[in-house]
């Protein structure tokens, strides 16, 4: 039998929400969503680690584990089990019996080390802490030997987050309620993005607080982007994509109006923001077009990337 891995690494996609529309608030303040989802080539990594010393080695001192956490992003990623990569890890040992403890209470327990390679924008709407969230429970089911299935690991991704079980599979999605339900979408061809970003985050639920003031307007229907994704058809893509927390992102941010103006003046197909923004994605009809697009517009954002959808879901990897 082969000997469990000591070390596993997951690269894990950023989404963007090529449809969204806000039906209505719950009684305890969620709101209900319906929302495209489809990954982009934009990725996080992260690598865990399994650290076996003396005693440690024993199956049963896996009854304990200790986590060390560690990322190369900037101040805004909490490094303390606020962050949803430890977050997820706790959930998951929760789910499997571990105990924690910490380094001093006790000799020769376990450590997994988890390291993030922060590439994905932070408070973005691209997903970034719900892609590490599941990114986690896919690098620690293995390297614990978990043996949770995928449908087991959405449950627990569910309680992590709205974006996290869709995070789980990637790919395209369509999801209801509070994001959580989500079902694949059949999807052809590949789409070239220009992706606005700014350094300054937006609060999701800051821009759900705006959006119970500005609101949008209509009842939209995600009609019109799952065909265009059926058949492949760009064009159609850009001209249906739709996000009803648009009109708030604008209202706290202003400048974002202008940046989504600029990317649809430089020859964009369609622009929206993504999520609760800041990021403004704009789509191009080809990768040339995406490139040149982005130098045109590199003045209107802090950054511009060129990313690809769909992007797959979570890879894994050892060693
Ligand atoms: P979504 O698109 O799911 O609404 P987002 O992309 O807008 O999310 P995140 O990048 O997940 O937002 O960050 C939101 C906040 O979550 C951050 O300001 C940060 O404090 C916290 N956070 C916790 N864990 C992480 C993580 N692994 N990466 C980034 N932010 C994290």
């Amino acid at each position: 039998m082969a000997a469990s891995p000591t070390h596993v690494r997951v690269r894990v996609p950023s989404k963007v929400n090529l449809f969204l529309a806000v039906r209505g608030r719950r009684d305890d303040g969620y709101h209900e969503l319906v929302t495209v989802l489809q990954t982009v080539s934009i990725h996080d990594t992260l690598v865990a680690r399994l650290e076996r010393t003396g005693a440690s080695a024993h199956p049963a001192a896996r009854r304990f584990m200790e986590i060390a956490f560690s990322h190369d992003a900037d101040g805004a990623v909490p490094t303390d089990d606020d962050n949803l990569a430890v977050q997820a890890a706790r959930r998951l040992m929760r789910e499997v019996g571990m105990g924690a403890t910490d380094r001093t209470s006790q000799c020769g327990v376990p450590v997994t080390q988890l390291h993030l390679r922060k590439r994905i924008p932070t408070g973005a709407g691209m997903a970034g802490g719900s892609a590490d969230a599941a990114a986690s429970l896919i690098a620690l089911n293995h390297l614990w030997d978990a043996d949770l299935d995928s449908y087991q690991l959405r449950e627990l991704a569910a309680d992590l987050g709205a974006d996290v079980p869709f995070c789980i599979n990637g790919g395209t999605a369509i999801a209801t309620g509070i994001g959580t339900s989500t079902a694949q979408v059949l999807t052809r061809g590949t789409y070239y993005w220009v992706v606005g970003i700014s350094d300054e985050p937006l609060s999701t639920p800051e821009v759900y607080r705006a959006y119970d003031t500005v609101g949008s307007g209509g009842e939209p229907e995600p009609d019109a982007v799952l065909q265009a994704l059926r058949t492949g058809d760009a064009e159609a893509l850009g001209a249906a994509l739709h996000n009803d927390l648009e009109a708030a992102a604008f209202h706290l941010r202003p400048a974002l109006a202008g940046g989504r103006d600029a990317l649809m003046e430089a020859g964009c197909l369609g622009a929206v923001v993504s999520g609760s923004g800041p990021t403004v994605v704009g789509l191009a009809g080809s990768a040339q077009q995406a490139t040149a697009i982005a130098e045109v517009v590199a003045d209107g954002f802090d950054r511009v990337e060129v990313a690809l959808s769909p992007a797959g879901g979570p890879e894994l990897s050892y060693g």
